[in-house]
């Protein structure tokens, strides 16, 4: 069987290592004659999945014992409801930084519950760039300030979180969680869908400081409420158990090629070489992001007509190449190179793409 050279923005390529293990471990989870989907998410074998996912999470990404890290449902769209329901704090704005889509998105569920409102916005200059801090306008008193870490479909990222110590910050890391190394302090909420870098749909990782648990309401819905979960150890209700397996799967993986810090050089090797075939093609290939604020998971570019550009994802997809093209509201094309993409595959396109601009 041969891998595609798969480019998917999420879901996306997992390790093949973790794939196989998976497959040996699938009908019989260490003789307990059972897959892990089909026992209790209450038994001792899942219990200790589910902890060493919690303890190997908190190790690779150094997360400080005054965080809780909880294991949810609903994909990073819940979340864009979930924060606002749970720490927007009465006659207090929250902030919201635009720089895409998904950030637009966490901003309409949040106007939805309370005052939200935007504090610097990417729009005008087609999210191509992450705006910079000084056009950020904040009041002292706001509940929180929300950024969207990677922009996914413009492929824009924040190398620097902006610094704000008097209002907690909440970061959309769906797309570069565990992709570099972050210094989890300066976060008040993080939260993740774990399809991109982490594992497959069905997970969704938050991490929150614990003295924030303290502004969700006794009116919320239980199960949207960050308390229950955090009380529970993420096990309120079933969990979705396959793709926590799988997530601890990936990140024992990861734990195996030296961590956060390993990943972190293999990330800016891959997108240094797809950036430079993008700035050495004389044109031939556009990137869609500003050079500071080009992103390391998705790199997006255009060529010059819809017809070339067709031609290029037609020929890619002949060679065994997948998920190329842009998103559908943008267009153009996209190369997602997360933590699972190989090297090898990277420079695969590279060939590639070099091979076509010549033609
Ligand atoms: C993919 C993505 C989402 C949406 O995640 P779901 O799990 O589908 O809800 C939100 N934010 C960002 C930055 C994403 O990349």
């Amino acid at each position: 069987m041969k891998r595609a050279l798969n480019f998917n923005a999420g879901p996306a390529a997992l390790p093949e290592a973790v794939l196989k293990r998976a497959e040996k471990e699938l009908v019989d989870y260490k003789g307990t004659g059972m897959a892990v989907m089909e026992m209790s998410h209450r038994s001792k074998e899942f219990e200790e999945i589910n902890d060493s996912a919690q303890k190997l999470l908190r190790e690779l990404m150094s997360i400080p014992d005054d965080y809780e890290v909880l294991f949810l449902q609903g994909g990073a769209s819940l979340q864009f409801s979930m924060v606002p329901m749970n720490l927007m704090i009465e006659g207090k704005q929250a902030y919201y930084v635009l720089t895409g889509s998904w950030a637009e998105k966490a901003l309409t569920e949040a106007k939805r519950l309370g005052p939200a409102v935007i504090a610097a916005s990417g729009k005008e200059n087609g999210y191509r760039a992450i705006p910079s801090l000084s056009e950020l306008k904040l009041e002292q008193s706001g509940a929180y300030l929300h950024i969207t870490t990677n922009n996914t479909i413009y492929g824009t990222q924040w190398h620097v979180p902006p610094s704000c110590p008097d209002i907690p910050l909440v970061a959309d890391m769906s797309s570069d969680i565990m992709s570099r190394q972050v210094n989890i302090s300066d976060y008040g909420l993080i939260y993740a869908g774990a399809q991109k870098n982490l594992g497959p749909s069905g997970v969704t990782v938050v991490i929150i400081r614990k003295d924030l648990l303290q502004r969700s309401k006794d009116t919320l819905p239980t199960m949207l409420d960050y308390r229950t979960h955090a009380k529970n150890t993420s096990l309120y209700n079933t969990p979705p158990t396959m793709a926590i397996y799988l997530l601890k799967l990936v990140l024992e993986w990861a734990d195996s090629l030296g961590g956060v810090g390993a990943l972190e050089k293999q990330n800016k090797e891959k997108a240094d070489i797809l950036y430079a075939a993008i700035d050495e093609s004389d044109g031939f290939y556009n990137g869609h992001a500003e050079h500071a604020s080009r992103s390391l998971m998705n790199v997006t570019f255009t060529l010059q007509s819809e017809e070339r550009t067709k031609t290029f994802l037609a020929e890619a997809k002949n060679l065994g190449f997948t998920g190329l093209a842009g998103h559908r509201s943008v267009g153009g094309c996209r190369a997602s190179i997360y933590n699972a993409v190989p090297i090898e595959h990277v420079e695969q396109l590279a060939l590639f793409m070099k091979e076509f601009s010549n033609k």
